[in-house]
């Protein structure tokens, strides 16, 4: 049985505040410890129920998305990271071949009022992604693709607010909560090695019930609304204009689009913020 894995660090045990995923952060180096470590938990959880094989593909956009620790990580676990992908995607590895995605250290959405590290695709520029009129989250987003290829989502580990909302997303998923958020950067926190026993236990039962697990429901086409924190720039909104006219922008700093491709979706969703910073940079996506 093979399990893709998709790690960011927001959500990772121990994680409380912006300071702890970004280098300059005092814990940076022990929260990159405790990332590779809640990944190897769920490995040893899901291998107690019989899965055989791994892939870990690396989410968090700090250091070109080289994050894990690989002096640390579970030797048989491949690791995808580094960035570009072949394109603008963090989940260039998840194809049809695998049995379940496990989301490990996920974020609440962004404009979740509360919600530690809570944004959707970009941290900075984002005050809210909604799709079909409503705030989505990025593992929203991968397990919506990831039903595409009739892959099911397992199992999520992250602060209450994201597991709840993958709950309601994916009925029947595990969650591993780790943390409760109080605010965006503080939370009530179970420390790294319990919270690893939490993301084990919640990976075994993951994958003993895989069987059980529907996919979501979340049919196409998908109306995708970026609202920016600033307004576009001159050059910005000429770039649409003339080289991606597949995005319709409305007023100064909201980007739409529609496509029935969750995927292709998600790389407009992760390009919007390079074509507000360097529109003449962005040559495709
Ligand atoms: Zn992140």
């Amino acid at each position: 049985m093979r399990i893709y894995i998709s790690v960011d660090m927001e959500g990772i045990s121990g994680v409380t505040r912006w300071q702890d995923v970004v280098a300059s952060g005092q814990d940076y180096q022990r929260a990159r410890s405790w990332m590779t470590a809640d990944v190897n938990a769920a490995v040893t959880g899901a291998r107690r129920a019989g899965a055989t094989s791994f892939v870990v593909e690396e989410n968090h956009g700090v250091e070109m998305l080289c994050n894990l620790l690989l002096d640390e990580i579970d030797p048989e676990v491949d690791v995808v990271r580094g960035l570009p992908r072949g394109g603008a995607t963090t989940i260039a590895a998840l194809d049809d071949t695998f049995d379940a995605m496990m989301l490990i250290g996920h974020h609440a959405a962004a404009g979740d009022v509360l919600g530690i590290g809570a944004h959707t695709v970009s941290y900075t520029d984002y005050k809210v992604v909604r799709c079909n009129g409503r705030p989505i989250s990025e593992g929203e987003i991968f397990a919506t693709y990831a039903a595409s290829l009739g892959v099911p989502t397992a199992l999520i580990s992250g602060d209450d607010i994201v597991c709840e909302r993958m709950a309601t997303f994916v009925p029947g998923i595990e969650i591993a909560v780790v943390k409760r958020a109080l605010s965006h950067e503080a939370g009530w926190i179970i420390p790294p090695v319990r919270a690893q026993r939490v993301i084990a236990d919640a990976a075994e039962r993951a994958v003993l019930s895989i069987e059980e697990l529907a996919l979501p429901q979340f049919p196409g086409p998908y109306s995708f609304e970026i609202e920016l924190r600033k307004p576009l720039s001159d050059e910005a909104l000429h770039a649409y204009e003339t080289r991606f006219p597949e995005f319709t922008i409305v007023g100064d700093r909201t980007v739409t689009w529609q496509d029935d491709d969750m995927h292709l979706c998600y790389r407009r969703a992760a390009i919007t913020s390079f074509l507000a910073a360097s529109p003449k940079l962005v040559r495709r996506y």
